[in-house]
């Protein structure tokens, strides 16, 4: 049996489950829809949809949920696009550099809408990534549990009935649904593929000192409260031709800024995280034994973009791309000592790819094809990370 798609070169580790056969996988069977899909019926079926949501009952039509990405900036275009009357909702993950906050900041005045910013509990918020990162080698948990949890307590509380995403990265990634199946958001689809089966309770117990009261936003309103009040979630990518890199080159021209990095070529997503592309990634490579580079290089091949051949070379070449993780650790307020003690004990056969100073010194330019290199504009370098609150940031 093959262990990568002899296509895209995705590996059959990948956490939201593949099948591949000898010419392709899942996720590149999927991607043909792509092609074949008359996108007009979709985008009046998605009209149709969102028809029924404007101005019906409340101040707000919509909730959109951001992280301040360049497909959030696409997303958000959409949905002013269409009319609808958003309330944007961002979770900071205290993760955000210079470059991140600008982003944010951009998006919300550039679109001009109203938006709020949740800034969780400190104390419990890094007792949660602790714990996390001791039990399961992952440090975005607490965040993406926040994240896909905090805007349905909004939507809900405020009697909001709609939420937009943009990508359904399931069907995206591994094809585990066609785009006709039209997916929406649910409490399985956030347990299955945004928080890889490990829930807030997990994060606690014998885990995090935390109370169990301080954890409401980080789990998903009951089921039968959502349906009570009809609030549904949706993903664009259903009803759009997804091609992200494409999309997020064009939110340039909004003022979004993309970010320089070793790990992989596409500078626009998850721009202006000083972890995104840095313990995060190694940590991924530990625990599934692939890296972001993958999603990427997997993405520009069924695009088009790449041939297989090309993919191999990028992804020969940012694979063994070396991360810079201290800094990290000094956020989490880990001594010198502890910080060596995760590296002998928990890092042992991955320290050839730890860099003790900033990794972008080492910047070597891979051979892109023309058609990638079109996609990509200038990116800038952050000069500051894990800046906490974006209060009177300018770049
Ligand atoms: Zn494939």
């Amino acid at each position: 049996m093959l262990s990568n798609c002899p296509k895209c070169h995705y590996p059959l580790t990948h956490p939201f489950g593949l099948t591949i056969n000898e010419r392709e996988c899942s996720g590149c069977l999927t991607h043909k829809e792509k092609d074949q899909i008359n996108w007009d019926d979709k985008a009046n079926e998605l009209d149709l949809i969102l028809g029924r949501f404007k101005k019906q009952r409340s101040r707000y039509d919509c909730v959109v949920p951001v992280v301040g990405d360049a497909e959030d900036y696409y997303t958000l275009s959409k949905v002013l696009g269409v009319g609808l009357s958003p309330l944007v909702v961002c979770v900071n993950d205290y993760f955000k550099n210079d470059i991140g906050w600008n982003n944010l900041h951009n998006l919300m005045t550039h679109f001009d809408v109203d938006s709020f910013v949740f800034n969780p509990d400190m104390r419990v918020y890094k007792d949660l990534v602790r714990t996390s990162l001791r039990k399961f080698d992952h440090i975005m948990l607490p965040f993406l549990q926040l994240h896909t949890a905090f805007p349905v307590h909004v939507a809900y509380e405020r009697k909001i009935p709609l939420i937009i995403w943009g990508q359904n990265q399931a069907v995206e990634q591994v094809g585990k649904f066609s785009h006709h199946d039209a997916a929406e958001m649910s409490r399985w689809n956030r347990r299955e593929h945004d928080l890889f089966n490990v829930e807030a309770g997990h994060l606690i117990g014998n885990g995090a000192q935390v109370d169990e009261r301080d954890l409401n936003y980080y789990r998903y309103p009951e089921v039968s409260s959502i349906a009570r009040r009809g609030v549904r979630g949706l993903y664009l990518s259903n009803y759009m031709r997804w091609d992200p890199i494409a999309q997020n080159q064009a939110m340039t021209k909004f003022g979004f800024i993309p970010e320089t990095n070793t790990a992989t070529f596409d500078i626009y997503e998850r721009a202006g995280s000083s972890v995104y592309y840095q313990f995060h990634d190694l940590l991924k490579m530990k625990r599934i034994g692939y890296r972001k580079v993958n999603d990427h290089v997997a993405r520009e091949i069924r695009h088009g973009r790449l041939t297989s051949i090309e993919g191999q070379v990028l992804l020969s070449h940012y694979n063994g791309s070396r991360v810079y993780i201290k800094p990290f650790f000094d956020w989490l307020g880990v001594t010198k000592s502890g910080y060596d003690w995760f590296k002998m004990h928990r890092l042992s056969n991955y320290l050839d790819f730890i860099n003790e100073t900033n990794t972008l010194d080492e910047t070597s330019t891979p051979i892109l094809s023309d058609a990638l290199k079109r996609k990509l504009f200038e990116s800038k370098v952050s000069e500051r990370q894990f800046v906490t609150f974006g209060k009177g940031l300018y770049i």
